[in-house]
């Protein structure tokens, strides 16, 4: 489909907490290896709805879990116009230092958008990198709904596999919003644990989580660790998975560590936050404290055969609304109540 020019998309953009914008943005015509894509779908992350992280880039054109179909393919891209495709809005070089050593994360290319507005837009053009270095076509098979979790579940996959889980290891994931319910979901398609356990607060994600999880614990009713402790024969858990970006949660969850036990910290707390670490019980107990941030290629191709294996991550959508109604989705995202995903369709 061609399209005339001068195109303008229309994309969703965050100006200040509660003040998102629709506005028009005039896209060129896709430049060498980068493609025009219609966004059909597109997920929101719980990340945009964390103000400081956010309001520092603004104003930004929000979404990146987004899938489309290829409307125009500049000279020599990869792909087609009709393609349906994912494109991550991160991209490697894939030849510096630490790409080689599989730090996409941390690759000078890495760091800019690469997606022009962003996933939350009618229309965005996806830069020669991303489509380069991290771009896949969507297989019939897999919905629009299930291709929004592609970048949502890389993400989970990398922290998956920074728990460097071994076998009959307990696992403990804190938060059963969407982000714990994907980790969850892959660490019952894994092989090591022997016991996944999950906490939250809120009654419909317990309930949610129980649908995944040996043992779930409603923190507001009694201590985490009294719960971690009873799980397992009072031993302590081998590795915890920290969703909520607090210091109470980083602290519940590393007190909850067996001796020999991971920290995984999926969300970063805010650039104030300080935690007040207590590094003996972290040397003699050897804990392990593993941030993770994003996920690279090698993750996103992990979490689309994760898909096409039929993890069933669309049970996890809640909500779908046009793209006029994304202020609404992240009032739901930012409740975190009995919403789950909430997915935007242009
Ligand atoms: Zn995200
Ligand atoms: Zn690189």
């Amino acid at each position: 489909m061609a399209v005339g020019r001068p195109f303008v998309a229309r994309a969703v953009v965050f100006h200040a907490p509660g003040d998102l914008r629709f506005e028009d943005v005039a896209l060129p015509a896709p430049g060498p290896g980068e493609l025009l894509l219609r966004i059909t779908a597109c997920g929101l992350c719980p990340g945009e709805v964390m103000d400081w992280y956010i309001a520092r880039k603004a104003p930004v054109p929000l979404g990146h879990e987004a899938v489309g179909e290829v409307a125009e393919a500049g000279p020599g891209a990869a792909y087609r116009p009709g393609d349906r495709v994912f494109v991550h809005h991160h991209a490697p070089c894939l030849t510096c230092r630490a790409c080689g050593r599989g730090d996409f994360v941390h690759c000078a290319t890495w760091r800019p958008r690469r997606l022009i507005p962003g996933g939350l837009a009618t229309h965005a053009i996806a830069q020669a990198q991303a489509v380069a270095a991290d771009a896949m076509h969507v297989p019939p098979e897999i919905s629009d709904d299930a291709a929004t979790f592609i970048e949502p579940l890389a993400c989970v996959v990398k922290s998956v596999r920074r728990g460097r889980l071994r076998g009959g290891d307990r696992v403990l994931v804190i938060g059963a919003g969407v982000m714990g319910l994907l980790h969850l979901m892959v660490l019952r398609a894994r092989a090591e644990p022997s016991l996944v356990m999950a906490a939250d607060r809120v009654p419909a994600r317990l309930e949610a989580a129980a649908r995944f999880a040996d043992v779930v614990a409603d923190v507001t009713q009694r201590p985490l660790i009294d719960a971690a402790k009873d799980a397992t024969g009072g031993d302590g858990v081998d590795v915890v998975i920290i969703g909520p970006g607090t210091i109470e949660a980083l602290q519940a969850g590393i007190e909850c560590l067996a001796p020999g036990g991971t920290l995984v910290v999926f969300t970063p707390t805010s650039p104030d936050d300080r935690w007040p670490l207590n590094v003996c019980d972290l040397f003699f107990n050897e804990k392990t404290i593993v941030p993770t941030y994003s996920a690279g290629p090698d993750d996103t191709r992990e979490a689309l055969g994760l898909l096409q294996a039929g993890l069933p991550v669309t049970s996890l959508v809640t909500h779908r609304l046009p793209l006029e109604q994304a202020a609404a989705g992240y009032d739901l995202v930012r409740a975190a109540g009995s919403a789950l995903k909430v997915v935007v369709t242009p």
